[in-house]
């Protein structure tokens, strides 16, 4: 017998892995995430990141961090429930909520721990939580750590989303259908004023995780609620501040009485401590940049509509999406990785995305343009895509 401390359990499966092709290291980064970046010692495109509008390592947002770490110190030393709630942390909630047009905003950690931290406190036993079948990871264990009930629909399904409410609807207290704002595997848009005008009909909650919405859709980034005029109309809507905003954190925005129960019952702020001064101090830059102009914004739409119109003309299928991200859709998980090998060899660092993450047979490289590429950065990585593309029979 050997010895449990092995771990032969996790090898087995780790030989899984290397047998389904999907078996990976993680890439290095030497320095910032830009545009371009040296990976494992090589200077490629970068086509990865979720740092859409170039603020990850942008001089204003490292200044307000700078200026933070002076004035608050390294670490925010206590749960904000007990002494760690400083004025910086204060500052960036109203700057939020103003710049969400909402009565309050309440920060996490992180958008991961917002979802779960905010679900099981607002839902209890005699509940039930409707969600999207692709709803992200989080919401997924956030609906899990919730004593609720839960339903799932069929992906941006009206129909099936209405037969739930209809069918079960009078079985329960509240009920909260919770959806991403854009899919972030496939970049389209959830049907949100049609799943506003369900909830009211059948006066059901609603929670909309707008991670890929947050800095890309609404004016200025906004979001999803900005984007579709639904202001007032969603209970819920969370953000993250670690995909366009470029920092690391998530919040999620609403009412006063969301707020004043979350510093009550929100176990992740209960239990963790808060964002370091720095990632506070970041953030609030960023804000600001959004509120003074567009254009950061304009920037990244311009980009990936030029990309996403180049690769579409060469003959990739780029999927049905409405946002930046721009997944090619290759099919067999071993031929994604293979993709992704080659262009990372020819020059661009683009992930394969394949099962469990998508559905089997149905793995992509996704391509996330930003505000920063140039288009002599954007040409070049077409150019690849093309080369690769031929080479491995993905063209014709
Ligand atoms: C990325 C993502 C999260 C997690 O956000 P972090 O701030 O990185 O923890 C949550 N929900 C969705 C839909 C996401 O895409």
């Amino acid at each position: 017998m050997s010895n449990i401390h092995e771990l032969d359990f996790l090898k087995e499966k780790i030989e899984d892995l290397k047998k389904e092709g999907v078996y990976r290291k993680l890439p290095v980064l030497e320095g910032g995430n830009d545009a371009e970046v040296i990976l494992n010692g090589k200077k490629v495109i970068n086509l990865s990141s979720n740092n859409y509008l170039g603020f990850a390592n942008h001089p204003r947002l490292k200044k307000g961090a700078i200026e933070a770490v002076e004035k608050y110190g390294a670490g925010a030393g206590a749960v904000r429930t007990i002494v760690g709630n400083m004025s910086i942390h204060e500052e960036l909630e109203k700057l939020l909520a103003e710049f969400k047009r909402e009565e309050a905003v309440f920060i996490y950690q992180s958008g991961f721990n917002c979802n779960i931290g905010t679900i099981q406190a607002i839902t209890e036993k005699g509940d039930l939580i409707i969600s999207d079948e692709l709803n992200h990871a989080s919401i997924i264990d956030g609906t899990r750590l919730s004593k609720a009930d839960k339903a799932i629909f069929r992906h941006s399904d009206m129909d099936h989303l209405e037969q739930i409410l209809k069918e079960n609807r009078d079985k329960y207290n509240n009920v909260l259908i919770i959806t991403d704002g854009v899919f972030s595997m496939d970049g389209d848009i959830a049907k949100l004023p049609e799943i506003v005008e369900l909830a009211e009909k059948y006066e059901a909650l609603t929670y909309v995780d707008d991670a890929h919405g947050s800095g890309v859709l609404g004016e200025s980034g906004r979001g999803t609620v900005d984007h579709f005029g639904l202001h007032g109309r969603v209970d819920f809507s969370i953000g993250t501040l670690s995909k366009a905003i470029g920092v690391v954190g998530g919040y999620v925005a609403g009412s006063k009485v969301m707020y004043e129960w979350l510093s009550h019952r929100a176990r992740p702020v209960l239990f963790s401590t808060t964002l370091p001064p720095a990632a506070a101090g970041a953030i609030i830059e960023a804000i600001k940049m959004l509120m003074e102009t567009t254009e950061y914004t304009d920037r990244l739409w311009d980009n990936a509509n030029y990309f996403k119109e180049k690769l579409g003309k060469l003959g990739f299928n780029t999927g049905n999406s409405e946002t930046p991200i721009t997944p090619v859709i290759i099919g067999d998980e071993a031929k994604t990785m293979e993709f992704s090998r080659k262009l990372l060899e020819k020059g661009v660092f683009v992930s394969g995305i394949v099962f469990p993450t998508v559905p089997r047979g149905t793995g992509r490289v996704r391509c996330m343009v930003t505000a920063a590429h140039t288009k002599e950065q954007l040409d070049r990585a077409v150019d690849i895509f093309e080369q690769v593309g031929k080479e491995m029979n993905i063209l014709k």
